[in-house]
C-alpha cells in the first residue's frame, strides 16, 4: 500500500486526484498505475483501470485471478466491473469514500454500494489498510 500511496503522489505532483494503485501477484509488485483523468482528459483513467490496462497489456491476458489490486481509495462502479472483468479477486483499500467526499459522488450512489455489494461475493474486498495515509492526500485534492 505504501507503493500505492507513491503512486497517488505522482498523480498529485501531475496534477490529477491523488489516488494510486499497485496490482501484486504472489508477494511480487508487478503493475502501478495512478489517476491520469486530467492529464490525459480521460475520464476513465483512474488509477485502478490504468493499473490494470497496463497489466494486461504486458500480459496479453484478461485472466487477473492471480493478482490482488492495492488502490488508494474505495474503488467505483467502473472500477469494481474492470475488476470483476478481469476476475480479480482481492482488493485493498485504504480512504473510504467518507473520507474524501469530493471524489466521492458517484461512489456514495445506491447503484455503486448495491455494485459493491455484488462484487462481494465473488472479490474479497479489505477495506482501511493505511486509511489515514490514504485520506490524507485526498483531502488536499480537487475532484475530478
Ligand atoms: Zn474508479
Amino acid at each position: 500500500m505504501r507503493l500505492a500511496i507513491g503512486e497517488a503522489a505522482d498523480a498529485a505532483s501531475e496534477g490529477n486526484a491523488p489516488i494510486g494503485c499497485v496490482l501484486t501477484k504472489g508477494d511480487q509488485v508487478v503493475e502501478r498505475g495512478h489517476n491520469q483523468v486530467f492529464t490525459e482528459h480521460d475520464i476513465t483513467a483512474h488509477a485502478e483501470v490504468v493499473g490494470i490496462r497496463k497489466l494486461t497489456k504486458r500480459i496479453k491476458s484478461f485472466d487477473l485471478r492471480e493478482y490482488t489490486l492495492y488502490s488508494t481509495f474505495i474503488p467505483c462502479a467502473m472500477c469494481v466491473a474492470t475488476v470483476l472483468r478481469t476476475d480479480i479477486r482481492r482488493v485493498v483499500y485504504g480512504a473510504e469514500a467518507r473520507d474524501a467526499p469530493q471524489f466521492s459522488r458517484g461512489i456514495h450512489s445506491q447503484a455503486n454500494n448495491r455494485i459493491l455489494a455484488l462484487a462481494s461475493k465473488k472479490v474479497k474486498f479489505i477495506p482501511r489498510v493505511l486509511r489515514d495515509d490514504c485520506a490524507q492526500l485526498l483531502s488536499k485534492a480537487r475532484s475530478d
